[in-house]
């Protein structure tokens, strides 16, 4: 007997649910990994905080360091193109002087002016950067990270004027040549696109610190919710002298600096 149309489209429907059924149902299918070079991780449940914050303790940091740097670049499939004109940084060292212009003076104790301090987004609860991208490819979320969506980023630098703080790159030619070791688990950018620290949210949301966290041993990044009056963050802001950059901009910035 030859199958009318009814008959035909059963016969396709249950072939087509023996071949998917398997994936379905084999937990092994859902299982994932989280690579990042040099670590595995099992995932975990998200991190989450009504406010993100970061405390940096520069005194901590040896002369020269830049385990932060190398650790937050490679997660992130940040480019070095080996000049300073095309540089693209996410988290990087500046001098005193220029991390807190105006607090500084001829006669300061020494040590603070020669040290160099690990400056990255501040994740403004204020941020100009946000008020003024025409696209809303950069936007708060409501713990306090400030976003970037690559997608709707038309490269106009809006955002880069805006930002009081030089904590966002423009990629001015195409970065994917010049990342040394990709991360799969990332996203690259492409030629005309603004970057800058995620306050790595893609790792947050596997249960996950962030990069420059972790890598430094001597302890000099902390972070954590800063409305958790029990967190580790938000006790050493509250009972030791700590200093957000720039303070008097109104931008709220929410890297808190203990000097
Ligand atoms: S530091 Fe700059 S880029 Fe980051 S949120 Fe503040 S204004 Fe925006
Ligand atoms: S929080 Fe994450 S994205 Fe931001 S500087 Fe640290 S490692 Fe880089």
């Amino acid at each position: 007997m030859i199958p009318n149309r009814r008959d035909f489209l059963k016969i396709a429907g249950a072939s087509a649910l023996t071949l998917i059924t398997p994936s379905i149902l084999n937990p092994l299918w859902a299982k994932e990994t989280v690579r990042v070079p040099g670590q595995d991780f099992t995932p975990a449940k998200a991190l989450t905080a009504n406010r993100w914050a970061m405390m940096v303790e520069p005194a901590k940091c040896p002369e020269g360091c830049t385990v932060c740097t190398a650790a937050c670049h490679a997660v992130h499939n940040v480019p070095n193109f080996g000049n300073s004109k095309d540089e693209v940084k996410w988290i990087w060292t500046e001098p005193f002087a220029a991390v807190f212009p105006g607090e500084n003076h001829r006669y300061q104790w020494q040590a603070l002016q020669k040290m160099r301090l690990p400056v990255l987004c501040n994740h403004c609860e204020n941020p100009p950067c946000v008020r003024v991208c025409p696209t809303k490819a950069t936007f708060r979320r409501p713990d306090g990270i400030v976003m970037m969506d690559y997608h709707r980023c038309i490269g106009c630098r809006l955002c880069m004027a805006g930002c009081p703080y030089g904590a966002r790159s423009m990629n001015y030619r195409d970065p994917r040549p010049f990342i040394a070791r990709s991360n799969p688990d990332f996203p690259t950018r492409t030629k005309g696109v603004v970057e800058k620290c995620n306050f790595c949210e893609e790792r947050l949301a596997k249960g996950i610190m962030p990069a420059c966290v972790l890598a430094c041993k001597e302890k000099a990044l902390t972070f954590g919710d800063a409305e958790n009056s029990r967190s580790e963050v938000r006790l050493a802001i509250e009972k030791r002298f700590s200093l957000p950059r720039r303070a008097g901009l109104g931008t709220a910035p929410q890297v808190y600096y203990i000097l």
